[in-house]
């Protein structure tokens, strides 16, 4: 069996759309629909016909699409149980713990509340991909607008237990922003430095700084880093549990200018 192929591009500003394709079989899952339009380009270019969309919450810059793209396909849309009621055309409701096959391949589902109470996080082990969305950035983790700051530390620190070569797709190309951040906690970390180079350069051609690698951000983002001293002395919660510093730091963020 050949890997799934993924197409990650821009739309509405800083959104990323993820297309996922199996040549074998023709399945093609758009993880969420930002943009209906920008979403139809892409699979045209390409010649795919949708067959899926997984969606990860309700917001509307990762549902907007999904009307129309259900319209013009006839595609299935798959997404977070607790958030149905809020997200239109759902025909499979998912919650942590479930897996499914696609192509022939696990997909399995994270519980991610914290964002929004019922984010989820889809990931395909096979293909070593996870799509986190608004949960977990590079350098950076999703505002937590619904959930308590420690369900959001539980969400994010789940994925430690992944493969470290499984790639992170986020929501956003917010990378550029959260490395100013990133940079203002643990100046002297050397793997972020390096990083925050990386991503200054790609964003100045205009190319993306995603996906990265659970590998990377352990050793880059702040948010996953809650042991660090460097962070723990700045934040001054050097006896702080990991929880307490991850609340810290988010609260930092919130206000980070
Ligand atoms: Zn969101």
């Amino acid at each position: 069996m050949s890997h799934l192929e993924m197409h990650q591009f821009i739309c509405r500003s800083d959104n990323y759309g993820v297309l996922v394709h199996d040549h074998d079989t023709g399945t093609t899952v758009s993880i969420d629909a930002p943009d209906a339009a920008a979403i139809e380009a892409e699979l045209k270019t390409r010649g795919w016909q949708l067959t899926h969309i997984f969606v990860t919450h309700h917001h509307e810059d990762h549902i907007a699409g999904i009307p129309a793209l259900r319209e013009q396909f006839g595609c299935q849309v798959y997404g977070p149980e607790r958030e149905a009621d809020k997200i239109p055309n759902i025909g499979k409701k998912l919650k942590g713990g479930d897996s499914f096959t696609i192509a022939g391949r696990e997909v399995k589902v994270f519980d991610c509340p914290g964002h929004t109470k019922g984010h989820i996080a889809y990931h395909i082990p096979s293909e070593f991909s996870l799509f986190a969305a608004d949960t977990l950035f590079s350098l950076g983790c999703g505002r937590v607008f619904e959930g308590t700051l420690a369900e959001m530390y539980n969400s994010v620190n789940q994925f430690r237990t992944l493969s470290p070569s499984t790639y992170v797709y986020c929501g956003h190309e917010y990378t550029e922003a959260n490395a100013r951040f990133a940079m203002s906690v643990e100046p002297g970390n050397r793997d972020l430095q390096k990083r925050v180079a990386e991503v200054t350069e790609l964003r100045k051609e205009g190319k993306m700084t995603c996906p990265s690698t659970i590998a990377q951000e352990l050793k880059t983002n702040p948010f996953l880093r809650c042991d660090s001293a460097e962070i723990r002395t700045r934040l001054d919660l050097a006896k702080a549990s990991d929880a307490e510093v991850f609340a810290a730091l988010r609260t930092a963020k919130d206000n980070f200018k």
